[in-house]
């Protein structure tokens, strides 16, 4: 065999052969070869990865609000994208809202492409937005090498970016059939929601019974039948309840084109400990009971919910409105990138669920959502993209010590178990310095 430029040798590591220890092989960037642990190969390097340490492929986070440009001080390529590098994260596709402007014509797109250029630690692609007004530009955004579509069906609150209602749905999925494109949706009932008084409202009960279940329920069983009807594929984003799973279980078993995701918050938070006017807490669709959040894992067992994505959703802290605590006030979203893969091992292991199984679903499910083929798993063929994390270690969130550009976390303060101790991208090892990181586009067939 030709020379290789690195050989990792891993006692523990998460590949294509399953768990166990091997010797990867990569050339330019590249995985070339998987063997065995000890096998002689011809290298111009070598790492040798401590007994403690497991080597994991770069997990894939197909849900990422970068907020750039526009939005920067919330988030932004370089800030986002460190993040995402010191949490193992080795791609990342941005959503098209909350930057200025939002990704939802070829010119946004372009200035999203302008920005990122020369910015990125990891490599960065784009969803593009469906709105009322920009169903004739699908086919051109598709065209620019987007990654899929993304459109609410509740108010996103930003006029810049209308949700849609369920007969655009099914014009958009019926425009994006045509060329095989994904659709992802924002399930939450905007007509449902409207029925419901809002009330400004310091107490989280009270803010959940304005989003109870059936909100999403709702929209899941319309995005559910606008997909059988137009044989479109779509994506539910964010699953939060139990119901929403179960509709979208019995979709599945009868064949519909359908995939769904969860989010650390919804694997780990439940009702309970969210204190009245906590509004870090606020997310839509919202954290709900203990009995939900444990369905949650058992959808993600079964195969129902295919994936585990971070939604990570910066804002300022005055967005967030801590000081009023109205829940119907704060903006909703958290942040968690750099430390989405703790977060979520720190509550597998208490549901008895292996460190393979979660990899995959952070890693490869994302990757094949999105059709990333060189992307999601330690394999032959794909870019030598990984990490070496340490699954007994444990740390403290402490918001300022992470790379994301708002020093506030939900999470401080938290003990949370897995550490993150080098990334490397397409073969080398991230270095904070170098942006390295490519702008993907979706290949053409
Ligand atoms: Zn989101």
């Amino acid at each position: 065999m030709e020379l290789l430029d690195i050989v990792v040798r891993a006692r523990s590591a998460i590949t294509s052969r399953g768990c166990g220890a091997v010797s990867i092989g990569i050339r330019d960037g590249s995985i070339v070869c998987i063997e065995d642990f000890d096998a002689a190969l011809d290298t111009l390097s070598e790492i040798l990865v401590p007994d403690h340490l497991t080597l994991l492929p770069g997990l894939v986070d197909t849900h990422v609000h970068l907020q750039d440009p526009g939005n920067t001080l919330w988030e932004n390529f370089k800030s986002g994208t460190r993040a995402a590098a010191r949490g193992g994260i080795t791609t990342l596709i941005d959503m098209p809202l909350d930057s200025i402007p939002v990704t939802v014509s070829l010119e946004t797109l372009a200035a999203k492409h302008m920005t990122a250029e020369g910015s990125l630690m990891v490599d960065v692609g784009f969803w593009a937005g469906v709105t009322p007004w920009n169903l004739n530009q699908l086919n051109q955004l598709d065209q620019e090498g987007v990654f899929g579509f993304k459109c609410f069906l509740a108010n996103t609150g930003l006029p810049e970016f209308p949700s849609v209602s369920v007969d655009i749905l099914k014009q958009a999925l019926t425009i994006l059939k045509e060329f095989d494109a994904l659709l992802l949706v924002h399930a939450e009932d905007e007509e449902q929601l409207n029925k419901v008084p809002s009330v400004s409202g310091h107490n989280y009960s009270e803010y959940l019974s304005v989003r109870p279940a059936s909100i999403e329920s709702r929209a899941v069983s319309n995005v559910l039948e606008n997909v059988e009807l137009t044989g479109g594929r779509a994506h539910i984003v964010h699953i939060s309840t139990s119901e929403a799973a179960a509709l979208i279980q019995s979709a599945k078993e009868s064949g519909l084109k359908i995939t769904s995701e969860t989010c650390p918050h919804y694997l780990i938070l439940k009702d309970s400990e969210v204190d009245d006017g906590a509004t870090l807490y606020k997310i839509c669709p919202p954290i709900r009971d203990e009995k939900n959040r444990n369905a949650l894992w058992e959808y993600l067992e079964n195969g129902t919910i295919d994936m585990v994505v971070s939604d990570h959703s910066p804002t300022s802290i005055d967005e967030k409105a801590v000081v009023e605590g109205d829940f119907q006030a704060a903006f909703g979203g958290v942040a968690s990138l750099q430390i989405s893969f703790p977060l979520a091992w720190t509550q597998a292991k208490k549901q008895s669920v292996s460190l393979e199984q979660l990899t995959r679903w952070m890693s490869q499910a994302p990757a094949a959502l999105a059709r990333l083929d060189s992307k999601g798993s330690l394999e032959v063929g794909k870019d030598a993209d990984f990490f070496l994390f340490d699954p007994e270690a444990t740390f403290e969130v402490k918001a300022s010590n992470l790379e994301h550009q708002q020093k506030f976390s939900l999470y401080e303060g938290r003990t949370l178990s897995g550490v993150v101790e080098a990334t490397w991208l397409r073969g080398v090892k991230v270095d904070y310095q170098s942006p390295r990181g490519q702008i993907l586009k979706k290949s053409k067939k």
